[in-house]
């Protein structure tokens, strides 16, 4: 899966955004998966076959969440305070996945089902990058994805439009509910840049929208209702490698989740720590 680079036409490493021959800076890889022409063709293609099967009022109430998504999108990233902590109790520390932990020895690999395997369903959304993607979530209304943790970290969007693309949910249970097999990837038209996150969420959700006025709490409501299998929902975020404090806007804690004393505590720590190095991130509880 080689793209060329944009100035000189040869072809770039998949890892890479600068070219090896020319130096010339090219879109992020995830980016440049996500403008692949059969991608997006392929959900274009899907936007148009959904919007032509919905009525004149229920495309009115789909162009009204469309803006909204529009405006308001973020990308989340729910962990468990204790690590959220951690990340922000140093001024120059660096946010990383779960695979840079490992690879680092800033974590113990995991035993469970899901960690052993987790590069081979990663891999398949993200050939050749996975190890390189912090995942997190498309949210609106400053909320995240809860499945992953209490602790929402909120990104800039002014960082996420460069280096964030959109993936139709997560590859763990889309392998599963798709049934793809190791050595396969997934089909066209399930992803996209970040600009066009609502065309994602109008060919995931459009049936749930129907003639809905939805408020921007109602509308986070939706993209992360669990299945009814439940499984965690969301449309997967994918931020471009690891990043410093000074990209989270926001930090939402949970407490209406009946935290542990431990992550009460590490609640306080992270208020500490905002207060002390990271003011320019917003704290809140709900
Ligand atoms: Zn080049």
């Amino acid at each position: 899966m080689l793209i060329n680079c944009t100035r000189c036409g040869r072809p770039l490493s998949p890892r890479h955004s600068q070219c090896d021959h020319c130096s010339a800076l090219n879109d992020v890889p995830n980016v440049r998966l996500a403008k692949r022409p059969e991608e997006t063709t392929a959900l274009d293609t899907s936007y148009s076959t959904v919007l032509g099967s919905r009525t004149a009022a229920q495309r009115v109430a789909i162009e009204a969440v469309e803006r909204f998504i529009v405006h308001e999108q973020h990308v989340a990233i729910a962990r468990p305070a204790v690590e959220v902590a951690n990340f922000l109790s140093k001024p120059n520390s660096l946010y990383q996945n779960y695979h840079q932990q490992v690879f680092s020895n800033g974590r113990y690999a995991g035993t469970g089902p899901i960690d052993t395997i987790r590069i081979q369903f990663e891999n398949a959304a993200l050939p050749n990058l996975a190890d390189q993607i912090v995942f997190g979530s498309l949210s609106v209304a400053g909320r995240g994805q809860p499945d992953f943790g209490n602790t929402t970290m909120i990104l800039s969007p002014d960082a996420c439009k460069p280096r964030t693309t959109f993936f139709w949910g997560n590859p763990w249970v889309l392998s599963k509910t798709m049934r793809i097999l190791v050595g396969e990837t997934f089909p066209m038209g399930l992803r996209s840049t970040w600009e066009n996150g609502y065309k994602l969420v109008t060919c995931k959700h459009h049936a749930e929208i129907d003639c809905k006025s939805l408020s921007p709490l109602e509308c986070n409501d939706l993209l992360n209702a669990p299945t009814a299998s439940g499984d965690p929902e969301y449309i997967e975020a994918h931020y471009w490698n690891g990043f410093p404090a000074s990209v989270v806007s926001k930090i939402v804690f949970a407490s209406s989740s009946g935290p542990s004393t431990s992550e009460i505590l590490a609640w306080e720590i992270i208020q500490e720590s905002v207060k002390a190095m990271h003011s320019h991130i917003v704290c809140e509880e709900v």
